[in-house]
């Protein structure tokens, strides 16, 4: 379903500076809604299910999501059922990535913001064994697992700098990294160390140190300052890459604030994990962007 034969690794000479060389590992390019990490977060969750012989593929998320849309489209792919259990009261108007989810036939639940917190489900769901629950974000060591196979030249880069949500994606970066690069987080949640810990139960080794960047959040999970939206146009124009705000934005600018600051070694050579989610730009107001 994603052609990994897409992903390129380009050369970004307006990223790069101080004698750093920055490139951008585009897995966005892959599908312009299915892209990215989630792929890959979610193949060896789909697999446990069908070695299982489950029927149905369960999932949280909010109306924008990412991973809701990603897990509809792999489920399909795969021939499950999927229902996605969406945070809220059900909208009078769906968002284009609820209904992008139902052209894979995934059916929708809406709970209350309350019951999605305290994961209180319809009992239907968890009484029936041929569901298979993937936690929200796609969370959990298959998860990881799978982000480990995100292809990249492993002998090649000195830093690999990737968005952080559930760490899902970087604990699998880390745990397939080369001993001497360094994996650099850029959380986008305000309260990022609240859930420190669910990212080192994900390690190999539970002893590596992990190194979170969290000033680039912007106020938080999926809100945006003029000044992140201006950048993000800047980015394009400059270098053709679109990026999302609720994450690879962050990413990006993050990374040319800490090359700017010189934190990265003269000489090394940077690789920046693109991990997809434009789909999630049609939460913007129209005329914000550019691309
Ligand atoms: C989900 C997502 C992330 C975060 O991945 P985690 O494994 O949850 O940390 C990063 N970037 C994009 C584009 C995403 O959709």
């Amino acid at each position: 379903m994603v052609h990994e034969d897409l992903i390129s690794t380009d050369h970004i000479p307006w990223l790069s500076r101080n004698n750093v060389e920055v490139y951008v590992l585009r897995t966005d390019k892959t599908h312009p809604v299915i892209s990215g990490n989630k792929w890959f977060k979610l193949r060896y969750y789909i697999k446990d299910a069908l070695h299982l012989s489950k029927k149905q593929i369960i999932t949280f998320g909010g109306a924008f999501s990412n991973h809701i849309v990603a897990t509809a489209a792999a489920a399909k792919a795969s021939g499950l059922k999927s229902t996605g259990i969406i945070r809220g009261e059900k909208p009078a108007k769906l968002s284009p990535t609820l209904l992008e989810a139902m052209t894979y036939d995934m059916e929708l639940r809406f709970i209350s913001r309350f019951d999605f917190a305290q994961k209180t489900l319809p009992v239907d769901l968890i009484t029936n064994t041929e569901n298979y629950f993937i936690n929200e974000g796609g969370y959990g060591k298959l998860g990881a697992k799978g982000a480990a196979t995100i292809p990249y030249n492993k002998e090649t880069f000195d830093y690999i700098c990737c968005a952080v949500g559930t760490g899902t994606m970087l604990a699998g970066l880390i745990n397939n990294k080369k001993d001497n690069a360094e994996v650099i987080g850029f959380s986008v949640l305000k309260n990022y160390a609240d859930h420190e810990h669910e990212i080192l139960e994900l390690l190999a080794s539970p002893t590596q140190a992990i190194n979170i960047i969290a000033d680039f959040h912007f106020g938080g999970y999926a809100k945006a300052t003029d000044d992140l939206l201006h950048f993000m146009n800047t980015l394009y124009k400059n270098t053709g890459i679109p990026t999302d705000f609720v994450y690879t934005a962050k990413l990006f600018y993050g990374v040319r604030s800490l090359i700017e600051q010189g934190y990265f070694k003269e000489g090394k050579s940077v690789l920046i994990i693109h991990s997809g989610g434009l789909q999630g730009n049609r939460s913007l107001p129209i005329n914000k962007l550019v691309f």
